[in-house]
């Protein structure tokens, strides 16, 4: 899964097979490693190798289709936040004359946008070039059951406009769809925002996806999920819609909107009534082959613990999920007059209370939450060993109270049990702990396939 380091000329490495682990010199590494100086070894600097890496699986743009290399020098401008045409053909390997060209043209498509000086080095003051978030956007929606959320973004990932439906609650698919649409044109009516400064439009939502016309297990498929929300969203607004499940929208808003580069592959937990993962490998979202790559919350938690929906026992998502923790409190009647509340107490309300006891220091509710802790923890010990990640990133409601405790939880846990640990650390980042998480991401998917086709997410 990782990506393949760009090798210059035919020099190759001479790979040996060992055991144990590979260390990679970094100042934390247990074991004193001397490594030559990248002027003598020839080898790019980290900087160098992941813009490069970030253009294109070449180093060089050279021969590459130009909507390729557009899409490529897209790509570098939303990784780097902020960089300079001279910038641009240094690390592209193109001449200064072709990215002015191609600058050019995304300028004139209100793809970027010119945004201020960098520091001089001597001369003229080079100007800087960033993504446009004043003129074309992405609308992402959440299909929730409380509540629907559509948020318009811009092209850099970043939120300018919101509103708030109601849920799914029982409503049957295409009744929702037509509220759905009704808000996202009084949203755009309301700004004065035209049909063609859109994008596309990206929901999230949860469940499985499932090929049209697959023969499904009835036992346990809900509505949403067999239902073509893509063709009927886009047949009620005529946008194009991709339907992406909320946990791989998170992730891949964090990765949009955070600067994320293809060499750096990382997770989000996404945490919202259950337990989601997003796996970003090589710049996109790993899929798996039925696109349901990433339910982390249906790995084995607890041997022979509480049955979990899915038909197996002791799966993560039945002791450590929102859902599991409220119904857990509803169970001991301990807990339930701690948090002052009633087997009839909607889950939120439950959820956030619980929420404020954890802070406040209360016992009761501090084990609840250890342990719920520890399971997440361990879960996402078992991603860092499989896939050997350095970085992990937290996004989605379940966050919005607790996150920074869990946080620190699971970095604790990490930092004392993760085979790598002595390798290089690895970093637990606190991402956008909201409902707007999924929806944010799923404009962030629009955007990642529309703007940067190089990378887009593949169709199961
Ligand atoms: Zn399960």
């Amino acid at each position: 899964m990782g990506t393949v380091l760009p090798l210059s000329g035919a020099r190759r490495p001479v790979l040996a097979q060992v055991g144990g682990r590979a260390w990679t010199g970094h100042r934390s590494d247990r074991l004193s490693v001397r490594r030559a100086p990248a002027a003598l070894t020839g080898r790019k600097t980290w900087k160098e190798r992941v813009v490069s890496e970030a253009m294109a699986a070449s180093p060089s743009l050279r021969g590459r289709s130009s909507a390729e290399t557009r899409s490529a020098i897209v790509d570098v401008i939303r990784s780097e936040g902020e960089i300079s045409r001279t910038e641009l053909a240094r690390r592209s390997l193109l001449t200064e004359a072709t990215i002015s060209k191609i600058v050019k043209s995304l300028l004139e498509d209100g793809i970027i946008v010119e945004s201020g000086f960098a520091k001089s080095t001597g001369g003229k003051r080079p100007v800087l070039l960033r993504l446009n978030d004043q003129k074309l956007y992405a609308v992402g929606i959440t299909l929730d059951v409380t509540r629907c959320v559509i948020v318009l973004c811009g092209l850099d990932g970043a939120e300018v406009d919101r509103c708030e439906i109601e849920g799914i609650g029982q409503d049957e698919p295409p009744l929702v769809l037509d509220r759905v649409a009704r808000a996202l044109q009084q949203l755009l009516d309301g700004r004065g925002t035209r049909q063609e400064f859109i994008v596309g439009v990206g929901v999230a939502s949860g469940g499985r996806g499932f090929s049209p016309g697959r023969k499904l297990d009835a036992t346990f498929v809900d509505s949403w999920e067999p239902y073509p929300v893509e063709e009927e969203l886009s047949a009620r607004t005529g946008f194009a819609v991709i339907r992406e499940n909320d946990a791989n929208c998170a992730a891949l808003g964090e990765y949009w909107t955070t600067g994320g580069s293809p060499t750096r592959d990382f997770i989000t937990l996404y945490l919202a009534y259950g337990i989601g993962c997003g796996l970003i490998i090589a710049g996109g979202i790993y899929r798996g082959v039925s696109g349901n790559a990433g339910e982390i919350g249906h790995t084995l938690a607890v041997a022979n613990g509480p049955l979990c929906w899915c038909g197996r026992r002791g799966c993560l998502d039945t002791v450590a999920s929102p859902r599991a923790v409220t119904e857990q409190i509803v169970a001991n009647p301990t807990l339930r007059a701690i948090c002052d509340v009633t087997r009839e107490t909607e889950f939120g309300v439950i959820y956030r209370r619980f929420g404020l006891l954890v802070k406040d220091g209360n016992e009761p509710a501090r084990r609840l939450f250890q342990a719920t802790a520890d399971h997440l923890s361990n879960a996402v010990n078992d991603l860092v060993n499989t896939l050997d990640l350095d970085l992990v990133s937290l996004a989605g409601p379940g966050f919005a109270d607790l996150g920074e405790e869990y946080r620190c939880a699971i970095e604790e846990q990490l930092a004392t049990f993760a085979l790598t640990r002595g390798v290089r650390p690895i970093t637990v980042r606190l991402g956008t702990g909201s409902a707007d998480a999924a929806a944010r991401g799923a404009a962030s998917v629009v955007l990642h396939r529309e703007l940067t086709p190089h990378r887009s997410v593949a169709a199961p």
